[in-house]
């Protein structure tokens, strides 16, 4: 059976009237971040690489967006610009209308590889940053505690990281960056090195401390369920050079749930995105191939 037989039932453009509000409500806020025409080419005249060009879209105070996009396309370098770690070749990016000259204690990273001191403990990486913003004494003590708490680690404070599963060391970046109070989250594909199972639990989790935590997210994901999961907006670019495709809204109502996954706004969605990544004009020459036989008369299969 064709697989857009299975989600006819409804457009991605056939929004329920409770999404076009909350979408609107969205578009109502402040902007936390703006891109404004964004490029960057690596090397030089010699040997350069396009890695984005024209890039320009805002995120809006509290909202989840992701980024997705095929390999290649940009996104780890979109994410390092917007966390000051790399400096754009043109245009710019503003936190809260101030321009993004450096890293910075508004903007929070977590990256896919687990970047924890290994020499330290949970409490002690968690308390890294504050403690290097000057905070001291009873302040540092509290403020870490309530951040293992958020992340359910309260019972593993004095581990070090190699005693810790993936999830768990995930759990301690996500704690570590929120604890210098960023307004913007940025994470880079954090949980693609998890299993399924503690991928989808951290997901939820994701959802919750983002309930509870005054931020904003900006998530790079190449997986199209984590990204309809999780965000209100999906950019989805293109690569060679990295530009923006466009910025879809997700029409699956919030709060959301893992029962949402097959439900039609989602499967739309999804299905939209795909497309967009992934042409479906475009034959992949994979499906050109001509295969020798190599069955015998009663053995073929469909
Ligand atoms: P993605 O995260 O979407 O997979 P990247 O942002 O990592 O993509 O890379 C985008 C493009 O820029 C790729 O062609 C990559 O080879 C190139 N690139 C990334 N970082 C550098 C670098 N430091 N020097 C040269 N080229 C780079
Ligand atoms: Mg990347």
């Amino acid at each position: 059976m064709d697989s857009s037989s299975l989600i006819q039932p409804i457009s991605h453009f056939q929004q329920e009237q409770t999404t076009v509000e909350r979408i609107a409500e969205l578009k109502k806020r402040p902007v936390a971040m703006e891109v404004k025409g964004l490029g960057k080419t690596f090397g030089d005249s010699k040997k350069s690489v396009r890695a984005l060009d024209n890039v320009s879209f805002s995120v809006y105070r509290r909202e989840f967006a992701c980024i997705i996009g095929p390999s290649g396309c940009g996104k780890s370098t979109l994410i390092r610009i917007l966390a000051g770690l790399e400096t754009p070749t043109d245009g710019e990016v503003l936190v809260d209308g101030n321009p993004v000259k450096g890293p910075g204690r508004d903007r929070g990273m977590v990256f896919q590889s687990y970047t924890l001191f290994p020499w330290q403990t949970v409490r002690e990486n968690i308390q890294f940053g504050p403690r290097m913003a000057g905070i001291s004494g009873t302040t540092l003590t509290s403020d870490a505690d309530q951040w293992m708490e958020m992340v359910g680690l309260e019972k593993f404070a004095n581990h070090y990281p190699h005693q810790l599963s993936g999830g768990m060391k995930q759990r301690v970046a996500i704690a570590r960056a929120l604890a210098n109070r960023p307004r913007i989250l940025l994470m880079d594909e954090p949980f693609g090195a998890l299993d399924a199972q503690t991928r989808a639990k951290m997901q939820r989790h994701l959802i919750d401390i983002w309930k509870h935590v005054n931020i904003t997210i900006c998530f790079i994901t190449h997986d199209l369920d984590e990204a309809c999961y999780l965000s209100d907006r999906i950019l989805v670019l293109d690569a060679h050079p990295g530009r923006i495709n466009e910025f879809t809204e997700v029409p699956v109502e919030r709060p959301r749930s893992p029962d949402q996954f097959l439900s039609p706004p989602f499967l739309s969605t999804k299905k939209h995105v795909s497309d967009l990544i992934h042409p479906p004009t475009v034959v992949d020459d994979e499906t050109k191939l001509v295969l020798p036989k190599m069955t015998k008369v009663g053995d073929e299969v469909e």
